[in-house]
């Protein structure tokens, strides 16, 4: 594992850990049923966090198998700038400009 690897690492894990702190999670020590809660919590995710999650998980994968950094697109570098803007971007530049060439 690189150096970046191990920071992008890091990043991953900090953000995923941030996402998955729910809001409107109900303390354990305050609720008897807060496994329930929890799990409701979960479900309520707005879809866009769970994306970003499964975004993050598949980047953590990645980083493991020793594929991180490569658009999955067109399998070339993603450059290290787009990956420190963007740790679990799937696609570099381009082909994510080409995914959204509506905007
Ligand atoms: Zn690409």
């Amino acid at each position: 594992m690189s150096r970046f690897e191990v920071e992008a690492r890091e990043v991953l894990l900090r953000r995923r850990r941030t996402l998955s702190r729910s809001p409107s999670t109900v303390p354990a020590s305050q609720d008897p049923s807060a496994r329930w809660a929890d799990y409701e919590a979960a479900e309520a995710q707005p879809e866009g966090v769970a994306r970003e999650l499964a975004d993050i998980d598949a980047a953590l994968e990645r980083i493991q198998e020793g594929r991180y950094g490569t658009c999955q697109s067109c399998g070339g570098p993603m450059g290290l700038q787009r990956l420190r803007a963007i740790p679990e971007a799937r696609y570099c530049l381009a082909c994510s400009g080409q995914a959204h060439a509506v905007e």
